[in-house]
């Protein structure tokens, strides 16, 4: 195999025994990026240099004896992570030229144990977006087919584990973002619970629903990842000060006896004939493992699309209303006056979709609106929340599609702001709820496109969720197959 295509712990093991040198592993990946990149677009920033002396500091620290599994490991992030020193530019022409003075503290934890930042990924501009088609720096192609968009929105952070261009990449999920292109991709992505993960220094779209999360190439690094980045942090004040399990130990606990959720209405007309398949034959090696399968109902899961684009963008209106052009970000520079100078530099930095959600946003905030929309939309997210709750009475966890239908062609859906918006049906109630979801790989399209299965587990519950993917990993071979790249 490849050294590209290991994972974190196959990665590490050869690190740690010497038979390999972070700054070769590192230079294997650099390579790798080059000549896979133009095909793929999954990065805005490369980082060669920053990344091969935080290679030779890895080295010398294995060399010392004070490595752990992440140190010397290659990893990408998504470009909304903000990380001193280096470009971020959330996807938006408006922070094209913004070097962010502090970074994310999931990254600063990474960074101190000595993994190695290769460069920032392309993703949906402000994460708004299920296909990186949204994107100020161009498409983000899906490995396994480049005609199809890598899902969204930290396509960027998918397509290039597809593509083997980074051992691990971190992304946020705000209603899907993570999951949605794992799935697409064929890689894990965990969405952990809201204040499992800090958001500070993550550049907020929707601050009550976005998540840190990882995205890896099986569940054993995920929980890795995971365990890594979770935990209180006095700069988040929705950061939970609860302890961090060990994710790895819970690992090969099996799932016999574990009660695993159906929910109806995920099930429904409309989801794609090799999706539908795809989820049987899950439950059918569910069965097998031991796990018991009951019926559950999310009631109003109808609402939720509804409910999501109401409070996401009322929060994204109010969380976008800095980039003013003042203080950092474009400023155009030929206005007249200061209101001038706001309208024409928000109006030439953001994209369409980002103008749509302000829009939306606003208006739904606004006097006379508020109780019809905003506050309606809140009392909406309390049941939704209210039915996980409730299924979790009967039942550990609930399985469900990713998405209704596996990756679509690039283009398709760029023209039908809905239709983009209804492919994330089945994650979005997970961000509503604030619990926790993961997508592992589960098959595969007539056409050859990966298929995700999602795991849902109760608040906190990421040790149940990532035991029961890991039983279904080994069961399965799913996770091994390449993309032809
Ligand atoms: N596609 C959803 C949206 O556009 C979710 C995005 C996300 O999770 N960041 O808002």
């Amino acid at each position: 195999m490849e050294i590209f295509e290991l994972t974190i712990h196959e990665l590490s093991d050869k690190l740690q025994r010497r038979e390999l040198s972070s700054v070769e592993a590192t230079q294997t990946m650099l390579a790798r990026i080059e000549a896979t990149e133009s095909r793929v677009n999954a990065f805005i920033t490369v980082t060669p240099e920053a990344a091969l002396s935080a290679a030779t500091a890895a080295d010398q620290r294995i060399a010392a004896g004070k490595g752990d599994m992440l140190t010397g490991i290659p990893l990408a992030l998504k470009d909304i992570f903000l990380t001193e020193g280096i470009r971020t530019t959330c996807g938006s022409r408006i922070l094209e030229n913004f070097i962010p003075p502090y970074s994310a503290t999931s990254w600063e934890k990474l960074k101190e144990r000595g993994m190695v930042l290769v460069g920032k990924l392309n993703q949906d501009e402000f994460a708004m977006g299920s296909s990186t088609e949204s994107s100020a720096y161009g498409v983000t192609r899906n490995p396994w087919d480049l005609e199809c968009i890598p899902g969204g929105s930290s396509g960027g952070s998918a397509a290039a584990m597809a593509a083997r261009q980074a051992t691990a990449t971190l992304g946020t999920d705000t209603g899907g973002s993570i999951r949605q292109p794992a799935s697409h991709c064929g890689c894990v992505g965990l969405k952990p619970t809201y204040g499992r993960v800090s958001r500070y220094g993550v550049i907020a779209y929707a601050s009550s629903l976005d998540q840190v999360g990882p995205v890896t190439r099986d569940v054993r690094d995920c929980a890795l990842m995971l365990g890594a980045i979770a935990g209180h942090d006095p700069k988040d004040s929705t950061s939970v000060d609860l302890p961090v399990p060990d994710y790895t130990a819970a690992l090969p606990g099996g799932v016999k006896g574990l009660k695993i959720g159906l929910p109806k209405e995920y099930f429904i007309e409309g989801l794609d004939s090799d999706v539908r398949k795809t989820m049987d034959e899950a439950v059918a090696t569910y069965l097998s493992l031991g796990a018991e399968i009951v019926d559950v109902s999310l009631p109003h899961t109808d609402y939720a699309v509804a409910c999501y684009y109401l409070i996401a963008t009322a929060e994204a209106s109010s969380n976008l209303a800095r980039y003013d052009g003042v203080r950092f970000g474009h400023r155009n520079r030929d206005a007249r006056g200061l209101l001038e100078m706001y309208c024409k530099s928000r109006a030439e930095g953001f994209g369409d979709e980002v103008k749509r959600r302000i829009m939306l946003g606003t208006y739904a905030l606004s006097s006379g609106y508020y109780d019809a929309y905003y506050l309606k939309a809140q009392k909406v997210r309390t049941l939704i929340r209210n039915d996980f709750l409730t299924a979790f009475e009967k039942v550990d966890l609930i399985l469900a599609p990713v998405a209704p239908t596996p990756a679509f062609k690039i283009g398709e859906k760029v023209n039908d702001p809905l239709q983009m918006y209804l492919s994330d049906i089945f994650t979005i109630p997970v961000n509503l709820a604030g619990t926790c979801g993961i997508s592992v790989p589960a098959g595969f399209s007539a056409t050859g496109l990966p298929i995700g299965l999602q795991l849902i587990g109760r608040p906190f519950g990421e040790e149940a969720i990532l035991n029961a993917a890991y039983a279904f990993e080994q069961a399965t071979e799913w996770h091994q197959r390449k993309a032809q790249i």
